[in-house]
């Protein structure tokens, strides 16, 4: 079975969403089940060790503990999404 036969319920309205859809095609809300939070993860996790490999290689001295705290944020973000994502994949069921 596919992917894309699978449809999770829409939670402002009800109706079937396909697991590959970013939007209610009924109502139009947003639905978390886009695939980029994996990447948005890794990407916050690069700034991350950017500002800490910046700092300890004598580039960033000023204020790199923010930059690295913003990575870790952006990466906890994607974490949550994907996190989400498996949830909403986890409850799909056949249309
Ligand atoms: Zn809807």
């Amino acid at each position: 079975m596919s992917d894309s036969e699978m449809v999770v319920e829409c939670r402002n309205c009800g109706e079937d969403i396909p697991t590959t859809a970013t939007r209610c095609p009924q109502c139009d809300a947003r639905v978390t089940t886009t695939p980029w939070g994996i990447g948005l993860a890794v990407f916050g996790l690069l700034v991350a060790l950017g500002f800490v490999y910046g700092h300890f290689a004598g580039y960033i001295l000023d204020n790199w503990q923010a930059g690295v705290a913003a990575g870790v944020f952006i990466s906890l973000m994607g974490g949550r999404l994907y996190w989400i994502r498996r949830q909403k994949l986890a409850n799909a069921r056949p249309r």
